[in-house]
Formats: C-alpha cells, sequence, structure tokens
C-alpha cells in the first residue's frame, strides 16, 4: 500500500493533487474504510520521513489550487509542524509520556481487557476493525484515530499512554510528537478541560453506516487525577555555524530524509550515509513493519557511494573509513533520538570528530510560533509560502 521506491511519495502527491482543494475540505472527515481513502491523501508515512517534506507539498499544492482552496489541506499539513514545534519547546512532555508509559505497562498492559483490544479481539467491532486496520496496513484515517483514543481513555478508562504508544508502535507514520500530543488531546490534557468525545452518531455518519458501535460510549470526559499539566514553553537554542571546511559527511536520517537536498546545499559533503537508530527502535518496540519501512525508505536513498548503518558503531566505522573530521545531519526532533544523538555525539567527539546539527528554515520559521494554540501559529503560514 505504501511503497518505498524513492519516487514513491511523488507519484501518490500527484495522484492526490487535483482533490486537495475543495473537495478534500468537504469529504475529509469521512472515512469510508480500506481501499475508500480518496478523499485523504494517505501521504503521512512519506511526510514522517520527510520524503515528502511539507513545504513539497505546499507548492505543489498550490501549483493546482488557489490559496483559497487548499487552505484546509494546507492548514492540515501545518498541524504536523505545529505538533513538532510544540513539542520541541517542551520536551519534558515527551519525557513524562514515556515514565507514564512505563507505570501504565506494569499496571495495564497484562490485563485481558488490553490484550483483547491490541489483538482486534476485543469484541467492539469498530475497535476491532481499527486494530485489525492498523496491524496489517500500518496506517488509520484521521477520524478513526480519534474515535479509536476516544473510546480507549474516556469508555474504556484505559491509560492514553499505553493506547498512544500501541498507535507509535504500529502507525507507518508514527511519529513522537503528533501521536504524543493528540492523544493528550483526545484525552483533555493539550487544550485543558477540553477533551474529544467520540459519539454513534458520528462514528455511524462518517463511517457511512459501516460501525454502529455495540458500546455505550462515554457521555462525560474521564477525570485525569495526577497527570503532569503542560509545562511552560522554553526557548529553542539557535543551532551553531555549520563547518564550512574540512572532510565532512552527511548522515541522513528517518527524521528528515530531504536534508539530502537542504543540507548538501548549504555545504560541501566528502560522504553521505544514513543511519536509522535501530536500538533505539528497538527498546521502543517499534514493530517490524514500520522499521522495514523506514530502513527501505533510507536504501531507497543511497546510491553507490552512500553507506547504510544502522548502528552508532556503523557510523563510526564510516567516519573513520572516510576518515572525516565533521558529521553534519538535520536535528532530530523529540522523541527517539533524545538519546542516540548524545550517544552518537559522545563516541564521535572520543574518535576526535565533531558532530553538528542543522534546522530546515521551515522549522527555524514555524517552531517559535507554535508555543501556544494552533489558530496563533496559523497566522505564520502565508509568509512561510510565501517562501516556497
Ligand atoms: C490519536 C491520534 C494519533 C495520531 N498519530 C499520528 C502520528 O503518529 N503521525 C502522524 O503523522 N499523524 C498522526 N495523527 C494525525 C493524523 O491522523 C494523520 O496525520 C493523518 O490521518 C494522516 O493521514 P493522511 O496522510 O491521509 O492525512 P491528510 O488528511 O491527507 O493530511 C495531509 C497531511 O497533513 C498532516 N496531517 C493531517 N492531519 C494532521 C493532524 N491532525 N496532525 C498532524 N498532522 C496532520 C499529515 O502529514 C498528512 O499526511 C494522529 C491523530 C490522532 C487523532
Amino acid at each position: 500500500m505504501f511503497p518505498t521506491h524513492s519516487t514513491a511519495a511523488l507519484e501518490a502527491l500527484a495522484e492526490f493533487l487535483p482533490r486537495a482543494g475543495k473537495e478534500y475540505a468537504a469529504t475529509r472527515n469521512f472515512d469510508a474504510g480500506p481501499g475508500q481513502r480518496k478523499n485523504v491523501s494517505m501521504l503521512s508515512s512519506w511526510v514522517r520521513l520527510r520524503s515528502l517534506p511539507e513545504w513539497t507539498i505546499c507548492r505543489e499544492v498550490l501549483g493546482q489550487h488557489s490559496a483559497q482552496e487548499a487552505a484546509k489541506f494546507i492548514d492540515e499539513v501545518c498541524w504536523r509542524t505545529y505538533w513538532k514545534g510544540w513539542l520541541e519547546s517542551r520536551p519534558r512532555v515527551w519525557a513524562d509520556y514515556q515514565q507514564a508509559l512505563s507505570k501504565a505497562r506494569a499496571t495495564h498492559a497484562v490485563k485481558p481487557q488490553y490484550l483483547k483490544l491490541v489483538e482486534g479481539a476485543s469484541g467492539i467491532d469498530c475497535m476491532d476493525a481499527w486494530t485489525r486496520e492498523l496491524l496489517t496496513t500500518g496506517y488509520l484515517h484521521n477520524h478513526a484515530r480519534m474515535w479509536f483514543a476516544s473510546i480507549w481513555i474516556h469508555t474504556l478508562g484505559l491509560p492514553w499512554s499505553l493506547g498512544a504508544d500501541f498507535f507509535l508502535r504500529h502507525l507507518l507514520d508514527g511519529d513522537a510528537a503528533a501521536n504524543t500530543l493528540s492523544w493528550r488531546w483526545v484525552a483533555g490534557l493539550h487544550t485543558q478541560g477540553k477533551s474529544y468525545l467520540a459519539t454513534n452518531d458520528n462514528i455511524r455518519k462518517h463511517t457511512n453506516g459501516r460501525f454502529v458501535v455495540n458500546l455505550d460510549l462515554a457521555e462525560e470526559p474521564i477525570e485525569l487525577a495526577g497527570e503532569p499539566v503542560n509545562p511552560p514553553a522554553t526557548e529553542i537554542r539557535a543551532l551553531p555555524e555549520l563547518p564550512q571546511d574540512g572532510r565532512i559527511g552527511l548522515l541522513l536520517h528517518e527524521d528528515d530524509l530531504s536534508a539530502a537536498d537542504w543540507l548538501a546545499e548549504q555545504i560541501p559533503i566528502t560522504r553521505t550515509a544514513a543511519h536509522l537508530p535501530e536500538t533505539a527502535y528497538a527498546k521502543h518496540g517499534i514493530a517490524e513493519s514500520v522499521l522495514n519501512f523506514r530502513r527501505a525508505h533510507l536504501r531507497a536513498r543511497l546510491d553507490d557511494t552512500t553507506t547504510y548503518c544502522p548502528s552508532i558503531d556503523s557510523v563510526l566505522t564510516w567516519a573513520g573509513e572516510a576518515d572525516l573530521q565533521h558529521i553534519v545531519m538535520a536535528q532530530p526532533f523529540v522523541g527517539i533520538w533524545d538519546t542516540v544523538t548524545p550517544a552518537l555525539r559522545q563516541a564521535l567527539e572520543k574518535d576526535g570528530r565533531q558532530l553538528s546539527l542543522a534546522q530546515h528554515w521551515w522549522d527555524r520559521h514555524f517552531f517559535p510560533h507554535a508555543k501556544r494554540g494552533f489558530f496563533p501559529f496559523k497566522k505564520a503560514i502565508p509568509a512561510a509560502l510565501e517562501r516556497i
């Protein structure tokens, strides 16, 4: 369903573009089921890797639609940037989530209710169908994600962190920011006092009657006592200048494959490698299907002169063999890389090599606006669109 060859994302975008205007705005909330999803782009697994970056999508969409017609689609693309920016200035939210998750694993992940849900054998028709779809395809429609999370949290009373973890491990587009913060939003933690409650009518209407929920859905949100509130936003520090001479290696990774283009334009590159931190993925329990998709994508980016590095040791070997002085990479976002970047830096420095990080202008432009809600953030969109 989601091919990994190097032009797959652009081909999928080209196919969707004619529908990205008014048609998307009018129909995007409907989930007619697997194989019936022409109303949404299904681009997220490629956008997650930035093998299809946000600025490319917006530029192509505006080539076929007016800004007004494409406004809804562009807003949705920018929601991703908003979540990423919000988490960058509050990295503690990811750390708190990891802590909550280990507690929830101990208390709930052994219970039959949880085990049946994640196997798709709970007896709740819609939940089982969505679970099966997630496990077999790695994708769920946005509305299905909202309904699933709402039923999980508010009706079944399960910890939101366990549900977020289930999604992160199996979604091909699984993303620390979009996923954690969307689950928090459904739970009522993102905007204090505002949660998302799924209703039977809404599910029936937007699935074209595929599901009539065989369960009484919660009519009131669950009280989440003891959950940490949103910490204040911290300043995102500017990154040091990039090296401009010496032997420089470009390290591509799955948080931003587009760095192969934008970073290579900024500095003279001696050698390129691609790294997927497979050990960190294993620690987070990320499914083989997700790992395979991302690995295949990274490999599709490689030519004969580029090396695939599955571990920090293999990055060190590559850097040593190429006699590199500096390694440059796109700054990974808050999430799985939180433990990888310091370990990588330390290992490279031990070998006498420097690690430098860089950020695309899109992130530098948007992230300072992502400290509050989406609506103030949205005001930064027109200036970005003028630049693409
Ligand atoms: C509980 C929950 C968990 C989620 N987890 C993830 C996740 O791990 N990774 C992820 O990329 N998205 C996540 N989302 C957001 C959204 O559901 C998906 O991005 C979207 O469904 C992807 O399908 P699409 O490509 O067909 O989207 P389209 O509707 O075609 O949108 C185009 C692109 O815009 C971006 N986008 C659209 N809606 C959102 C949104 N609400 N938040 C952030 N980006 C958006 C995606 O990159 C998407 O590919 C989650 C939403 C919820 C409610």
